[in-house]
C-alpha cells in the first residue's frame, strides 16, 4: 500500500497578483476571474506523487495581513510559494521582503521555497522580465516558474507538486 505524507503549502504575495487565481487553476484547471480580495481560505488536495498519496493542505493568504498573522502562517507552512505579477513591478519588489520574513521565522536553509511569477499571458503590459525573475530567484536559490493562471501556460502545477516534493525529500535526510 502506498504510504501517505502531510505537506502543508503556504501561498504569499501581494494583494491582486493572482493567487487565489494559481491555487484554484491548480486544483481544478479552470480559472475563475473574480475572488474576495480579501479572503483567506484553505484547501485540502490529494496528490499522487511519485507513487506516494501526499495530502496537500494549501493556504492562499489574502495578502493584507498584519505581521504577526504572517508569522503565524509561516510558522504553520512545510513550503512556500511567493507570488508577484509581471505587470506590477511593485509586487516584484515586496518579494524580497517576504523572503526574509520566511528566513526570519524558520531557519534560512530549510526554507523551501518556489517563486512564480504570474499573469505571463500579458505580455504587452510587462513590467520585469524573465531575466529578473530568474535572477532573483538565484538570489533566493529558490525554484522560478513564469506562468499564467488564466491561460494555464507554464508548468502551474509543476510548481505546486515540485515544491512538495522538495518538502518530501529534505524531510527524508533530516
Ligand atoms: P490575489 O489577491 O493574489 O488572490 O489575486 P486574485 O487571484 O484575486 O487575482 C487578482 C486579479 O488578477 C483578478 O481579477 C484575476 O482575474 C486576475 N488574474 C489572476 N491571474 C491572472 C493571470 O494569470 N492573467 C490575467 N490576465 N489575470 C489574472
Ligand atoms: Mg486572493
Amino acid at each position: 500500500m502506498a504510504k501517505s505524507a502531510e505537506v502543508k503549502l503556504a501561498v504569499f504575495g501581494k494583494a491582486g497578483v493572482g493567487k487565489s487565481a494559481l491555487v484554484v487553476r491548480f486544483l481544478t484547471k479552470r480559472f475563475i476571474w473574480e475572488y474576495d480580495p480579501t479572503l483567506e481560505s484553505t484547501y485540502r488536495h490529494q496528490a499522487n506523487i511519485d507513487d506516494e498519496v501526499v495530502n496537500m493542505e494549501i493556504l492562499d493568504t489574502a495578502g493584507q495581513e498584519d505581521m504577526l498573522q504572517r508569522e503565524g502562517h509561516v510558522r504553520w507552512g512545510d513550503g512556500f510559494i511567493i507570488v508577484y505579477d509581471i505587470t506590477d513591478r511593485g509586487s516584484f519588489e515586496e518579494v524580497p521582503p517576504l523572503k526574509g520574513l520566511l528566513d526570519e521565522v524558520k531557519k534560512p536553509k530549510s526554507v523551501i521555497l518556489a517563486l512564480v511569477a504570474n499573469k505571463a499571458d500579458l505580455e504587452h503590459a510587462r513590467q520585469v522580465s524573465t531575466e529578473e525573475g530568474e535572477r532573483l530567484a538565484a538570489e533566493l536559490a529558490c525554484a522560478f516558474y513564469e506562468c499564467s493562471a488564466c491561460t494555464g501556460e507554464g508548468c502551474v502545477s509543476e510548481a505546486f507538486l515540485e515544491l512538495c516534493r522538495e518538502v518530501r525529500r529534505r524531510r527524508m535526510v533530516q
